[in-house]
């Protein structure tokens, strides 16, 4: 960002992000920013998310700093469940970067697709270092909008030969099977006790508010990234599935409040302090997986500082290639 801080403020739109901003790009700027996270360079601030009481709409902000990275901001927007029929995504979000320095605004960034790239990119840094390294099946739980950006992160962190999926809304099945295909993976639609037996690395990315998969379903040593789970309330997997697991996260004040974790730590079955940061893991200050049986979950629970992260690395490219919009304000 500092090259372009006295040039005025940088738009960079959807397009321009879709464009430039790589799943590479996203995993290296996540991955750098959990490590930063739990080094405690980089801390999120409390997260804003109100009913604004129109148009059923959901409106927040998720903000923070990373010193590290030298990246301010905040990203603002929300859901609005009728957006779909007037031809717009319903999850709709911008992001603004400050200069750390001076506190003037310095960027404008599209927020909806690198929600998606970021979202894929905090699994896929889980599957990258808890995952079994002879994984050879996905399990994928939800066919939603986020789902495929999810598939096609992860397969590049393993060698997959195969997708099972299961989706409580089985019309979705088909699409994904055709980003599977796409991958060149063999893809199975399966019941989700199938897929517990099949699958070793599943990732859950529903709306769900009640478990989906159970505990006994699941084989030994699988790697479970729980990507759904982001408000109170929320359950993809069963609460003695995640009590019974190694548990990561992106930052623990979300997993025990709004992340997978919150059933279990709400019942007493897990305990705060069972919960390591990931970053912890990918700084080398915990080991992650310590044996081949050992069942590992990532509560990814989506913080601000990813958001900053690759809105970020979308600024930065967006300068160096001259594509963006620039303003004075
Ligand atoms: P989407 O609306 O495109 O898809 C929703 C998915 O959830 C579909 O698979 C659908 O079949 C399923 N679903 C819908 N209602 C359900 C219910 N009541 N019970 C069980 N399943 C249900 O949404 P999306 O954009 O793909 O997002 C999926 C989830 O991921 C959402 O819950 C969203 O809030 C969450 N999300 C999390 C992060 C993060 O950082 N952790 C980021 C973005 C989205």
């Amino acid at each position: 960002m500092t090259d372009t801080q006295n040039d005025g403020l940088l738009i960079v739109g959807e397009d321009l992000c879709e464009k430039l901003v790589g799943r590479a790009d996203a995993f290296e700027a996540v991955e750098a920013v959990f490590a930063a996270m739990a080094k405690g360079d980089a801390y999120n601030f409390p997260v804003i998310r109100e009913a604004i009481g129109y148009a059923d709409a959901l409106y927040g902000f998720k903000s923070g700093f990373d010193r590290a990275g030298k990246n301010l901001g905040v990203k603002s927007g929300g859901f609005w469940p009728g957006n779909m029929a007037k031809g717009l995504t319903n999850h709709q979000s911008t992001v603004f970067l400050f200069d750390p320095d001076t506190g003037k605004l310095s960027a404008l960034v599209g927020g909806n697709y690198l929600t998606a790239v970021r979202t894929a990119a905090s699994s896929s840094v889980s599957i990258q270092h808890l995952a079994r390294k002879d994984a050879k099946v996905l399990g994928m739980v939800g066919a939603g909008h986020q789902s495929h950006f999810q598939m096609r992160a992860a397969a590049e962190q393993r060698d997959f030969e195969k997708v099972v999926a299961w989706n409580p809304h089985p019309d979705m099945l088909p699409k994904l099977g055709e980003t599977a295909k796409e991958l060149g993976l063999e893809f199975e639609a399966v019941t989700p006790e199938q897929l517990g037996a099949q699958a070793d690395v599943i990732i859950t990315i529903t709306s769900a508010f009640e478990p989906l998969l159970m505990k006994d379903w699941i084989k030994p040593g699988t790697h479970i990234a729980c990507m759904g789970t982001d408000t109170k309330g929320k359950m993809e997997v069963d609460p003695a599935l995640v009590a019974a697991a190694t548990v990561f996260t992106d930052e623990i004040a979300q997993s025990i409040s709004i992340g997978e974790a919150q059933h279990a730590i709400a019942s007493g079955a897990l305990k705060e302090d069972q919960i390591t940061p990931i970053g912890k893991v990918i700084n080398g200050d915990h080991p992650g997986r310590t044996s081949e049986a050992e069942i590992t979950l990532f509560d990814g629970t989506g913080v601000g500082l990813q958001d900053l992260a690759v809105a970020s690395v979308a600024a930065r490219l967006a300068a160096e290639s001259g594509e963006a919009i620039r303003v004075k304000l």
